[in-house]
């Protein structure tokens, strides 16, 4: 075992990081020179490798492409201005990943694979790092079945890959969403809190639908009565009503986000009052039409903190006030801070390559 997860390098002769223009970066254009992978097979992990980036081979039974058995995490490295790299969180994203697995039926990935195959792909792909303000690296984890068998059962064998993407802002505006109270993302007893595949794609049709309709996303609502909101896309979401943060408590529909986990911890720290409590839509309405409702935002990896301008609901737009987003802003900057190394990290959040 100690011997089969010595990892092997093997560097591009064609680096491509010279071309990439750091002052115009957007989002995840172009991804950097290497790859990490390590295969499951026969119950063990071997072949834990480094290797250029590049298309790979796989059958056409794969199951992953067929059933969906494949998972993912998403994080960001970003670039001190000493030079020095680090990255937000690595060990929660290691650790939702194989909670995502064991909802998946796929192996338990080995912290050596994901933390020292890390460190390693971004020593090697270091340069890749941007370091203008706003930009980071963004690092996608990723499982999946490689099985050569179009039955349906759980896969035998996986690929675990990273590849990493240099990246600019998710959303260059505040965002439109609509409440959506037909269609459902996550229910009861499914597969809500995991990052998997399917969940993903069964959310692309409503997601369109509102883009039709000019909103850039949808807030989703419980799956039995669509009355509880639970999240806005593919990010948490909260709310300043009146002084308190509040927001949806996690559970097997909400996934548990490692960015909404900073916010809250911050914003306990600060003193702030929070809330994690059910909040309905008829209370969101209620307090958009009083004005209770001060700020509302999405928090994710991919957009740290995306303040909404406009909540839909039963037709009608509500219009946020751009000067109420005081909590959201401060909150960006502490965060954007900490992870530059400009703040005190308190919390032991930066992990250093
Ligand atoms: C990844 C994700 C989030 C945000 O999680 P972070 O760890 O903060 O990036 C929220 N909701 C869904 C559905 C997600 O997939």
């Amino acid at each position: 075992m100690q011997d089969t997860l010595q990892l092997s390098i093997s560097k591009t002769p064609n680096s491509r990081v010279e071309n990439l223009d750091y002052h115009n970066i957007q989002f995840a254009r172009e991804y950097s020179d290497h790859m990490l992978l390590a295969d499951f097979k026969g119950g063990e992990w071997q072949n834990f490798r480094i290797e250029p980036y590049g298309n790979l081979s796989i059958s056409p039974a794969n199951p992953a492409i067929h059933y969906g058995q494949s998972i993912f995490e998403g994080l960001k490295a970003y670039k001190h201005e000493d030079g020095k790299i680090s990255v937000f969180r690595p060990k929660a994203n290691y650790d939702r990943m194989n909670v995502s697995a064991e909802r998946m039926v796929m192996p338990h990935i080995p912290e050596e694979i994901f933390m020292d195959g890390l460190t390693e792909l971004l020593k090697l792909d270091h340069k890749w790092v941007p370091d203008v303000e706003g930009t980071s690296l963004y690092i996608r984890p990723f499982m999946f079945a490689t099985d050569e068998f179009i039955g349906v059962r759980p896969s035998q064998d996986f690929t675990f890959m990273i590849i990493t993407t240099p990246v600019g802002a998710y959303y260059t505006n505040p965002v439109k969403v609509r409440v959506e109270t037909h269609y459902t993302r996550a229910v009861k007893g499914g597969t809500g809190f995991a990052k998997t595949a399917g969940n993903y794609a069964a959310s692309l049709y409503p997601a369109k639908l509102a883009q039709n309709d000019g909103y850039d996303q949808l807030i989703w609502t419980d799956g039995q009565n669509h009355e509880l909101i639970e999240e806005s896309g593919t990010m948490n979401i909260m709310f300043i009503i009146n002084d308190a943060l509040v927001t949806a408590p996690t559970g097997d529909t909400i996934l548990d986000g490692i960015t909404r986990n900073s916010v809250l911890a911050l914003a306990k720290d600060w003193g702030y009052k929070v809330e994690e409590r059910p909040l309905s839509v008829t209370e969101l309405v209620e307090s958009l039409k009083t004005g209770t409702l001060k700020e509302a935002f999405g928090v994710g990896t991919a957009a740290t903190i995306a303040p909404i301008a406009v909540i839909a609901n039963d037709g009608i737009d509500y219009t946020l006030d751009e000067s109420g987003r005081v909590f959201s802003q401060k909150m960006l900057k502490e965060l954007t801070d900490i992870r530059l190394g400009r703040s005190e990290d308190k919390f032991g959040w930066n992990y250093f390559v």
